[in-house]
């Protein structure tokens, strides 16, 4: 099948017909079709699918062999996230399986297509939560607790998809049979389209995480209760907003609140509580520690002003990760002998490869997004970047696995 085939299957599932946005959340029925469909797919291929216990998919071509190269991506998604990211590097891989297959390529190391779940964090607050759980970076007790929005635990929404919470946990077995893991993903940026490069490879990721601030105060009348006798917690909420701006631009990082859940969300009551997520990114770990600081206490001088008590909690954090440069060397041999210039960029997204990457050889390769809008229904690549992303990822794949 051509990767246009492949692409026109996966694009409907889990899309919202009013905002054109994909809502794949893991273990709802649009992520459990978006898995149906991928087994089926490599099933069709030959390969062997298999659920591990966090919930990733495996796919092997050929029989298991030590030092098997692993490729592909996630499924789920941010809520009305784009269709690209994640999904690319899953398309990618059956699309490059069809091309050395049809060239008759003989495996001599397996090759192993992966989909890893809750990447985005999306529902259950920890980004890269299966690859997290497979290399033994999250507390498979803690994975089990986590909650979505509306209360349901990891451990019941894995029950209701059917699969077993009970078996969480790392897989050293898994990973030491793994030689090299590469992923492809669009760009979530806008480097390659000003170098005129289709794809690009990855040099690291900025460390990065996620915390919870809760800000506690009081509910109260919106039209009778004085300003001075109220503890609204919007206020310190606001400035913890504009502090994260603030303290971004002056240390060249960045800071976002892109989650709010107010409560009781009535909109002539002060809010009782408000709940915000902040994202902070920066090109390395000092400087991503004192962006954070100063959003902290931004907000902790507003509380103490307005009678509001402040709660932070760190949700997920991960250190600076650099891509292994042997992998990606030896992969820009391969893409400069078949004619492919690919540009080195540093990233500031999150990826299960910077998770993987930690314990096994790993490399990104990335596919050029025109307008570089990522987590948005406008993300985008075109078609014939996207096949060029497949006989790329084609390419390696035949160099490391032949
Ligand atoms: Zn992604």
């Amino acid at each position: 099948m051509t990767f246009a085939e492949l692409w026109r299957e996966l694009e409907p599932l889990g899309r919202d017909t009013g905002t054109g946005g994909y809502r794949r959340y893991s273990w709802t029925p649009a992520d459990v079709a978006c898995r149906a469909w991928f087994t089926r797919q490599a099933e069709k291929r030959g390969l062997d699918v298999e659920t591990d216990n966090n919930g990733n998919l495996w796919a092997w071509w050929g029989p298991k062999t030590a030092r098997a190269v692993v490729t592909g991506s996630h499924l789920d998604s941010v809520p009305d996230g784009g269709g690209f990211d994640g999904a690319l590097g899953v398309v990618t891989a059956l699309a490059a399986v069809d091309l050395l297959q049809e060239k008759t390529f003989d495996t001599e190391r397996s090759v192993v297509l992966a989909v890893f779940t809750e990447e985005e964090g999306a529902r259950f607050g920890v980004p890269c939560l299966g690859s997290r759980l497979l290399t033994g970076a999250v507390d498979p007790d803690a994975a089990r607790a986590l909650t979505d929005d509306a209360g349901t635990t990891l451990a019941e929404a894995m029950t209701a998809a059917g699969h077993n919470p009970g078996r969480l946990g790392a897989r050293d077995d898994l990973l030491d049979g793994i030689g090299a893991v590469v992923e492809l993903h669009v760009e979530q940026g806008r480097a390659l389209a000003p170098m005129g490069a289709a794809v690009g490879l990855a040099e690291g990721i900025w460390p990065h995480g996620r915390w919870r601030l809760e800000f506690r105060g009081r509910a109260d009348h919106a039209g009778t209760a004085r300003l001075a006798d109220r503890q609204d917690p919007m206020l310190a909420y606001a400035r913890a907003v504009l502090a994260a701006r603030e303290a971004a631009a002056d240390h060249g990082s960045l800071a976002t609140f892109g989650k709010v859940i107010a409560e009781p969300n009535g909109s002539n009551a002060v809010c009782s509580a408000v709940r915000a997520w902040l994202d902070a990114r920066a090109p390395d770990e000092a400087t991503l520690r004192r962006t954070v600081t100063l959003v902290r206490s931004a907000a902790e001088r507003s509380c103490t002003r307005d009678g509001v008590t402040l709660s932070v909690r760190q949700e997920s954090y991960t250190p600076l990760v650099r891509f292994d440069q042997g992998l990606r060397d030896r992969m820009a041999g391969v893409l400069a002998a078949a004619g492919v210039r690919a540009p080195v960029l540093p990233t500031g997204a999150g990826h299960d490869a910077g998770v993987l990457a930690a314990r096994v050889p790993t490399a990104m390769l990335f596919v050029r997004n025109p307008t570089g809008i990522s987590h948005s229904p406008a993300e985008h690549a075109e078609l014939a970047d996207c096949e060029a992303g497949v006989r790329a990822l084609a390419a390696v794949i035949e160099d490391l696995a032949g």
